[in-house]
């Protein structure tokens, strides 16, 4: 089975659509939350993603976009994007984003998908090896895939721990029975350093995981964050990639 894993779109439809143009065919897409904020547009997001058939769990973006009190510990302008959010999306997309699953094991899969860790789904950055193992005992599947850093990432298990790695760029990493957290990486703000759209694809019948990076139109959700009035600053750090 081929899955394409896909993180932190927040309403960047422009970089949605250009990581669907290229996976090519795929068995399932699953996502890892945070389909909405930040962005200008939530609602064909969430349209684009129910259409391509994707599954998924609830981010804290999410949790706040279907009335959930996750947004009282917003910064400023999560904050005020979000409640340009909440004006903006239809009662059914309210619904969706608030019965997001906080955990999911797809039927038949290896893999736990979480937001944020595992433990403490909504809100844990899952950013260290520490912290990578004192997750591994909240999962129970041999992989785990996390987003919300917006940084691909790899942990893998190791004697007395969990060992931190970069993503490869190139190349691809092993699925055998050593356990791994993975973090595909933002799809509509990546954080890394490079503006352009990350994602995962596994390819379960030869047990291994490959990083993509795509490039998108980021003026067009430039474009679209000023035309929205949404603040100027999550608009330019699309540029840097931060
Ligand atoms: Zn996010």
């Amino acid at each position: 089975m081929r899955v394409a894993v896909i993180s932190d779109i927040h309403s960047n439809i422009a970089a949605l659509e250009a990581v669907l143009g290229v996976l090519g065919s795929v068995d399932a897409i699953w996502h890892l939350g945070d389909t909405v904020g930040y962005g200008p547009e939530p609602q064909a997001v969430v349209d684009r993603l129910s259409g391509a058939g994707a599954i998924g769990v609830r981010g804290n973006h999410d949790d706040a976009g279907g009335g959930g009190d996750s947004i009282d510990l917003f910064n400023p302008d999560g904050y005020v994007a979000m409640v340009w959010t909440r004006a903006r999306i239809d009662e059914p997309t309210r619904r969706y984003l608030a019965g997001l699953p906080e955990r999911l094991v797809p039927p038949g899969s290896a893999f736990t998908l979480a937001h944020g860790s595992p433990r403490d789904p909504i809100w844990e950055y899952l950013d260290s090896p520490e912290v990578a193992a004192k997750n591994l005992p909240a999962f129970g599947t041999t992989y785990c895939l996390v987003g919300h850093t917006h940084v691909p990432l790899v942990f893998r298990e190791t004697r007395g721990g969990m060992k931190q790695m970069v993503a490869p760029s190139q190349g691809r990493l092993a699925l055998d029975d050593r356990r791994l957290i993975l973090n595909p990486g933002s799809v509509g703000q990546p954080r890394d350093g490079d503006p352009r759209s990350s994602y995962l694809l596994i390819d379960t019948d030869a047990g291994h995981a490959t990083w993509h990076r795509v490039e998108y139109d980021i003026a067009a959700t430039q474009a679209a964050i000023a035309a929205a009035g949404l603040p100027p600053r999550l608009g330019r750090r699309l540029s840097l990639g931060r």
